[in-house]
């Protein structure tokens, strides 16, 4: 039994942590982000998915799937959660 959120469920792979704070990722070309609670960024993504449905025809097949190698130096995106996490990860390794 699930008791942190009453909020609807998402793919868990939507969420990315980082130091910065938790991003909701999105298909569109900001993401969500950063917050410094997990269910802040599931109730952003909540308005942001009401504010965007039947603006978008997508492929059903165009879906986020788990771990995606991701350069930050070719992002389209203006506020990404894969970027902010790739930096991250970088700034860990330059460090150790
Ligand atoms: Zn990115």
């Amino acid at each position: 039994m699930r008791t942190d959120t009453a909020g609807p469920q998402f793919d868990p792979a939507r969420f990315v942590h980082t130091p910065f704070g938790w991003y909701a990722l999105t298909r569109e070309p900001s993401d969500l982000g950063p917050f410094p609670t997990k269910s802040q960024a599931s109730n952003a993504l909540v308005d942001h998915i009401r504010l965007h449905k039947g603006l978008n025809r997508r492929n059903p097949e165009d879906r986020y799937s788990g771990f995606t190698v991701h350069d930050p130096e070719n992002c389209a995106k203006n506020n990404c959660g894969r970027c902010a996490e790739a930096l991250a990860f970088a700034g860990f390794q330059a460090i150790a």
